[in-house]
């Protein structure tokens, strides 16, 4: 019997020594790919007192969205003709819709697949009620020690303002790409971009596709994430779709002194309830593993070893990062609630009420496949499911993270940043380079600026502001990406 059991134990031992040394060797290979070769980042050696004092009058101009008949539109455009004489003659130059200016820089070699780099210079309005709450007035472009303050230094002037210093400066020193390089600008990024709209068809009727382009749609990371402590540069292979559902449930109505067992508004309820208690099935494939599993390998070693043991720890992993709003969003598709419609009186039953919910689509889900998760899930015939479709967009290919445009963007994010931490992600909101995307083989997001975690609060937000250090950066980076075409 004490033979048995010794054995039993023996065998037991065994097995965990066996596993952990599986995990451990596992965890050891998980590394990150290296870096940088050099410390030291790459210098474009543009003026940078010149680009602060630039971007500083770019926010001057109120390029509200809201307003797209403002005389500023027109206006942001002649600035930008005065401030970069050398792009402006180097370059030939149209405005398409919503005074959307579409720069070409000819290449020396035909045979290659032009690119195109991509910002916006429209911007949301101040919240009304929040103007007090700004240290600067939001359009007057104050420039401090440290950053330029006001609407739109971060989303995304900041961004059209270092691509034309970088091309301005190497034009001066006497640069050519070998491809060719578009550069557009949308004027209506905020309410749709058929500013960019127009520019992907305006290509696609040319027969030119793109081999890749850059938009905004994330930043440099820095500890942005719990757990992470270097900066991460994620760049962005694909955005979310959206789809608003309208689930409807209608009844007789009546007095209600003697309501029916469920009513309409019961009824949606119950279906609301059904719908957060189950949310659209996402996990750690696709877009989403690799995202999470080039962040994992800059992870402390005992948090490497459950993202490098995925085998075994897939299944923790998944629920610890559904935990979150932040890291679910990157598993699935996300079910937001955000409007309801009853009766417009309390002793009164609704002939008709109403719900809202607002999906986020992941690449890998359709809006069928959204759709027919809500109809099994609510399991309620009487509820109608309207959506609009024109209103409605699928999740943006996902674009490679081995081809050339990647490589280049993540090598000139380290020329510029020096030796960090990059990742393939995914924009969980909408930008237009899901319409330039069909202009492109491949479409990738990144703003090449820094920012913490309390910055977050300020895109679309109060206080924006882009520091000096970032302008620079950002400046070396577009100068480093333009210097590989
Ligand atoms: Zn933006």
């Amino acid at each position: 019997m004490g033979r048995v059991l010794l054995r039993l134990l023996a065998g037991l031992v065994l097995v965990v020594v066996v596993l952990l040394a599986v995990l451990i060797f596992n965890t050891l290979r998980y590394k990150p790919e290296a870096t940088a070769d050099s410390a030291t980042p790459y210098e474009l050696g543009a003026d940078i007192e010149q680009a602060t004092k630039d971007l500083s009058a770019a926010v001057k101009f109120r390029t509200v969205s809201t307003d797209l008949e403002h005389p500023d539109f027109a206006a942001f455009l002649t600035f930008l003709q005065d401030s970069y004489p050398l792009v402006h003659t180097t370059m030939s130059r149209e405005v398409l819709a919503r005074q959307t200016p579409l720069y070409k820089w000819q290449g020396s070699d035909p045979s290659l697949a032009p690119i195109l780099l991509a910002g916006h210079y429209d911007v949301v309005p101040i919240a009304p009620g929040s103007h007090h709450l700004w240290e600067h007035e939001p359009f007057s472009g104050v420039i401090d020690d440290e950053f330029v303050w006001g609407r739109g230094t971060l989303d995304d002037k900041g961004a059209v303002i270092a691509m034309l210093t970088a091309a301005e400066k190497m034009i001066a020193d006497g640069f050519t790409p070998k491809r060719t390089v578009y550069f557009s600008f949308g004027g209506d990024e905020e309410i749709g971009g058929l500013g960019a709209m127009a520019v992907a068809v305006h290509l696609n009727e040319q027969d030119i596709e793109l081999d890749w382009m850059l938009d905004e749609g994330s930043f440099v990371l820095d500890k942005v994430i719990p757990g992470l402590d270097q900066p991460v540069a994620s760049i962005n292979l694909s955005e979310k779709g959206y789809v608003t559902l309208e689930l409807v449930a209608k009844s007789a109505g009546g007095h209600s002194s003697m309501p029916p067992r469920v009513t309409a508004v019961g009824r949606i309820a119950k279906a609301i309830t059904r719908l957060q208690d189950n949310p659209v099935p996402g996990g750690l494939t696709g877009i989403s593993e690799e995202f999470f599993d080039g962040l994992g390998r800059h992870f402390s070693f005992g948090q490497r070893v459950v993202f490098a043991n995925r085998w075994l720890f897939k299944p923790l992993l998944e629920t610890i990062l559904a935990g979150s709003p932040t890291t679910d969003a990157m598993l699935r598709s996300t079910t937001a609630p955000t409007m309801l419609t009853g009766s417009s009186k309390d002793n009164v039953l609704a002939a008709e009420a109403s719900a809202k919910i607002n999906f986020r689509i992941h690449p890998r889900d359709s809006v069928a496949d959204i759709v027919a998760h809500v109809r099994q899930t609510i399991d309620d015939p009487e509820i109608e499911i309207r959506y609009d479709e024109s209103l409605a967009n699928p999740a943006s290919p996902v674009s490679s993270a081995q081809a050339t445009g990647y490589l280049d963007i993540k090598t000139s994010i380290l020329d510029a940043f020096g030796p960090l931490a990059t990742v393939p992600g995914l924009t969980i909101a909408a930008t237009d380079a899901r319409h330039y995307g069909k202009a492109a083989k491949d479409a990738y997001r990144i703003n090449p600026f820094k920012i913490e975690g309390s910055d977050l609060a300020r895109f679309h937000g109060t206080n924006e502001r882009l520091s000096i250090e970032n302008l620079e950066t950002g400046i070396n980076f577009f100068g480093a990406l333009l210097q590989k075409q």
